[in-house]
């Protein structure tokens, strides 16, 4: 099997329902560009001046205990660092050199919930300020509150990504461990409802459901559940990062396709709450880090020699030969039927 038929399957592991279907035009040229130079430079891996995509690791502070968590698998392993927040500082100043050099889109957590960031709120707006075209985060919504909501949209958050794995309280409360079914729901119900009070575009709101054996046959009621309410649906496939969770929670059998070329050191980097620069920001305990943002640009670093030699290696399909990337899970294709 050629590299980019292994290129394409890693699409099959995530699939997404979109209900509000003009969205994207709505958002303008800028935007629609943008869109179209992620998926041509995905495409041909062009190599931009600068990456596209900057994830930002705010904090790994949860109040939450899923299951089939990283983070979770971290604290029961005892290898939990302690918990850390980004100082604004350090986010601003990668930000303002990303907005220099062609930064188009952001994401702002890692293994934490950003919205326990105390900055979060003058984070998205200095982004938006600086014109970045999609600013987007990933949340349980447990402390998606008014003023939070409020926040958010006012500022410019352009995608609002909420984990919701299960449409059945009690199913939903084993899986997100410590949140309530209720308070979640009027929480993003409050969220939905104050978008269309301030007549915003933005955020486009998707609820993303990881399926495993536990949840993966409530899929039809997750669509029937949330359909009316939100822009759209993601259905993710569990994935088991590094093999740190000790449970077999796959839908499909997978394993490690040695031919697999990522996309991603063509798309982005990582930035660590201490402001090193991360190449991959899956690795979650900051083990491959390619300088600081204090003494070196990002964009030396994206174009720098050690980032030359991880995408040689992927396009040779010598992945296995990247440390990081040999344990990583997202090789993990599921077996040919
Ligand atoms: S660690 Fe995983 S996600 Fe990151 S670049 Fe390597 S294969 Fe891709």
């Amino acid at each position: 099997m050629t590299a980019s038929k292994r290129e394409r399957d890693v699409n099959t592991l995530c699939s997404f329902l979109n209900f509000n279907t003009t969205w994207e035009a709505d958002m303008g040229d800028d935007f629609l560009r943008y869109r179209r130079a992620w998926q041509e430079n995905t495409r041909h891996k062009t190599l931009t001046r600068f990456p596209m995509h900057l994830d930002f690791d705010l904090t790994n502070a949860c109040t939450l205990a899923c299951p089939f968590c990283p983070r979770t698998q971290l604290v029961r392993q005892g290898r939990y660092p302690g918990t850390y927040r980004m100082p604004f500082e350090v986010y601003e100043k990668a930000l303002r050199e990303g907005a220099e050099k062609g930064l188009l889109a952001i994401n702002l957590n890692a293994g934490g919930e950003p919205l326990l960031h105390p900055d979060l709120p003058r984070m998205v707006k200095l982004a938006a300020d600086l014109g970045i075209l999609d600013i987007m985060l990933h949340t349980s919504a447990v402390h998606l509150d008014e003023a939070m909501a409020r926040s958010l949209i006012e500022g410019g958050l352009t995608k609002l990504i909420i984990s919701f794995d299960s449409p059945i309280p009690e199913h939903y409360e084993q899986l997100r461990k410590n949140a309530r079914f209720d308070a979640v729901v009027a929480n993003i119900n409050r969220a939905i409802d104050l978008k269309k009070e301030l007549r915003s575009l933005t955020p486009f709101i998707r609820i993303n459901m990881v399926q495993m054996k536990e949840n993966h046959h409530e899929r039809q009621q997750m669509i029937d559940f949330w359909r009316e309410r939100i822009d759209g649906l993601g259905f993710l496939e569990y994935i088991n990062y590094y093999q740190w969770d000790d449970r077999d929670r796959y839908v499909h059998p997978v394993r490690y396709q040695e031919d697999f070329v990522c996309e991603k050191p063509w798309q982005r980097l990582g930035i660590a709450h201490d402001g090193r620069i991360k190449f991959c920001h899956l690795d979650d305990l900051d083990e491959v880090t390619l300088g600081t943002i204090i003494d070196t640009p990002i964009e030396e670093a994206w174009q720098g020699a050690q980032m030359q030699a991880y995408r040689e290696l992927q396009q040779q399909g010598r992945i296995r030969e990247i440390d990081l990337c040999s344990r990583c899970s997202t090789p993990m294709m599921p077996e040919e039927p």
